[in-house]
């Protein structure tokens, strides 16, 4: 005989948690008060919830638990950039980073153990790919971070942003990820605006749309390339969502977005991707697109083949975009004293899947 494993709050959004309430015989204002408790409060036990009647606190132990994942490192950067790995199941981890900047605090969240899509130019791709994270492994980390971080004197906190931009690709864990984004929108939960919250994708074209139905956020795409040619060398999956579908994804999702344009992320590499006659080919690409763009400098990995462009070959490629009406800025290298800059995240993945063909059907 064995006992079947208790159901962990932390996995439902609000509407889940009302329903599984209803279903233990509680009213659905319960929900909404344990849901306060669990992310207002940040609270692992339910004896600290003193305004639930003790019966219904004994009942809920009995039933539930208040499962985070399990916080094994934590590193600071000497930028003020502050990186935790998290345990998900044995021998792997993910890794989140909180990115402070003036008055705007951002955490950057991870999806997935690993990612299948190998990105020649992404440490995490490099990596290979285990599993999704469960809701409450993606929750988890803005969970820690608060409780981490605490808040400012006026009693906000301290993280006024999240974005999707850690390990995997969030539209290919879709319903976990968008249950975790109801939570972080929830004013029961952390209440942050759809301003605020960015998920970022390789260009997964049907999730887009889905998002865009079910929770539109704020939305960057990893272009990286300016044609199909090199985008099939560099982002794998452009094979099954090439260029023209994903830009037709762009003008649909902007009909439901929070904010009026699509953020592109353009890795800067080296004699690549970094040309004055590649920044023109981009700007014929997202003519009918409503965008900005963000430069990344490439942060280099052991074994990598790539280089990062230089700073004036940045500037001038930003230049070429600017003097077209794009805004464009340049991401700060943050974090790199300890592999927390974008695409150096690597976690710990025991690989069990490392073929983007097998996975999606590419090739
Ligand atoms: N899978 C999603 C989100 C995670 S990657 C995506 O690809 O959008 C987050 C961002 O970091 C992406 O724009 C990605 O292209 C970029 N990135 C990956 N590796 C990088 C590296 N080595 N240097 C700089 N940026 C990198
Ligand atoms: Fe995956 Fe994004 Fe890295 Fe590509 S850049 S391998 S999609 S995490």
């Amino acid at each position: 005989m064995f006992a079947p494993a208790p159901v962990n709050l932390l996995d439902f959004d609000l509407p889940g948690l009302v329903a599984w309430f209803e279903s233990i015989g509680e009213k659905p204002f319960r929900a909404r008060q344990v849901m306060r408790w669990l992310h207002h409060f940040g609270a692992d036990d339910f004896g600290q919830m003193t305004d639930l009647a003790k019966t219904l606190r004994v009942k809920l132990e009995s039933l539930a638990c208040i499962a985070p994942p399990v916080l094994v490192a934590g590193q600071d950067s000497s930028d003020g950039t502050r990186k935790w790995a998290l345990e998900v199941g044995v021998n792997n981890r993910v890794e989140t980073v909180f990115i402070p900047d003036g008055e705007r605090g951002t955490l950057c969240v991870s999806t997935q153990v690993g990612c299948a899509l190998e990105c020649r130019f992404c440490s995490t791709g490099q990596q290979g790919f285990n599993r999704n994270l469960a809701t409450a492994e993606i929750i988890g980390q803005l969970w820690w971070a608060n409780r981490a971080m605490g808040r400012d004197p006026k009693g906000d906190r301290l993280i006024s942003n999240v974005v999707l931009m850690g390990m995997g690709e969030p539209l290919l864990n879709y319903d976990n990820t968008v249950r975790a984004l109801q939570l972080m929108l929830d004013d029961y939960a952390y209440g942050l605006s759809r301003r605020r919250v960015t998920v970022s994708t390789s260009g997964i074209v049907p999730a887009m749309d889905r998002l865009g139905q079910d929770c539109p956020v704020a939305l960057a795409v990893s272009l990286h390339a300016p044609n199909d040619r090199l985008r099939d060398e560099l982002v794998p999956i452009n094979r099954k969502y090439p260029l023209k579908e994903l830009m037709a994804a762009c003008g649909r999702y902007l009909e439901f977005a929070p904010r009026d344009f699509i953020t592109f992320e353009y890795v800067m590499l080296d004699g690549i991707n970094d040309s004055d006659a590649h920044a023109r080919e981009l700007l014929a690409l997202v003519r009918e697109v409503p965008c900005k763009f963000n430069l990344i400098p490439f942060n280099p990995f052991p074994n990598t083949a790539y280089k990062r462009s230089p700073a004036t070959r940045v500037r001038a490629f930003s230049s070429r975009l600017q003097e077209a009406g794009i805004v464009t800025t340049t991401r700060k290298t943050r974090g790199e004293d300890i592999d927390a800059a974008c695409g150096q995240l690597a976690g710990k993945v025991e690989d069990r899947s490392r073929r983007v063909e097998r996975r999606l059907g590419v090739a």
